[in-house]
């Protein structure tokens, strides 16, 4: 049986995580994002965590190895279990891209890979991001925004819905490693992008500039309802 593995390209900021999310809870799907999966090490300061650390702090990619095989371990233990898999902020770059085709190519030959695309003027990333607050807890990571009509922000003070660990502002989420992250995002999509169409790939394209609920109804009525909703 074909599994579906959507790849969500998007900059930060542009709710891949929060769409993700409702996927998640409405529809069964699993989802993991390398952003999340990096952090992770660096909570538990294992080996990969201190050489990553770096980047993360200032907004630069971390090598393609490193994030390849993490993305490979997690498809391995997933891909039974699931009709639908979605890869946040995976691949960034074209020898990631690359390497997830050979992937499917070699060894997870059921997987049917569709490219959706969240367009979203930077402007508004950088207001999102300067409002985003996230979960402490390295095995939540649950992302809140305290923006006025967000409806996003923490039930209960700011502490986490799901877990009831502090929120606080990721290190990422200031002014500088913004902007950063923004040039790294837009120096790799449009050769990310090109490598889909050039490959024959179809790209779904979303505004992201709306309400939640709206983008979820508008995202699983183009991607069809086949996918196991609950
Ligand atoms: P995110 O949470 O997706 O905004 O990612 C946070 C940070 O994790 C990025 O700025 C990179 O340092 C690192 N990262 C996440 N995904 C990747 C990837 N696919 N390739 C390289 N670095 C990544």
């Amino acid at each position: 049986m074909k599994r579906k593995v959507f790849i969500f390209i998007g900059p930060p900021g542009s709710g891949k995580g929060s769409l993700s999310n409702l996927c998640v809870d409405k529809l069964g799907w699993v989802q993991v994002s390398t952003g999340n999966l990096c952090r992770k090490h660096i909570m538990e300061q294992t080996a990969i965590g201190k050489e990553i650390d770096f980047a993360l702090k200032s907004g630069k990619l971390v090598s393609d190895d490193l994030i390849i095989a993490m993305v490979e371990d997690w498809i391995s233990e997933q891909i039974e279990k699931h009709d639908a898999l979605i890869l946040d902020g995976f691949p960034r770059t074209v020898v990631q891209a690359k390497a997830l085709d050979q992937l499917v190519k070699d060894k997870f030959t059921s997987i049917d890979l569709q490219v959706v695309k969240f367009s979203v003027a930077d402007q508004t990333v950088i207001d999102r991001l300067g409002s985003r607050y996230t979960c402490q807890n390295k095995d939540c990571q649950r992302v809140y925004s305290l923006a006025v009509g967000a409806n996003l922000a923490p039930q209960r003070g700011m502490i986490c819905d799901d877990c009831s660990s502090p929120l606080s502002r990721r290190k990422d989420d200031e002014a500088e490693a913004i902007k950063e992250r923004l040039i790294t995002y837009h120096k790799h999509a449009k050769d990310l992008l090109d490598f889909y169409t050039e490959t024959g790939r179809s790209i779904q394209e979303f505004n992201v500039e709306r309400p939640l609920q709206e983008l979820f109804q508008d995202f699983k009525s183009v991607i069809g309802a086949d996918c196991g909703s609950k």
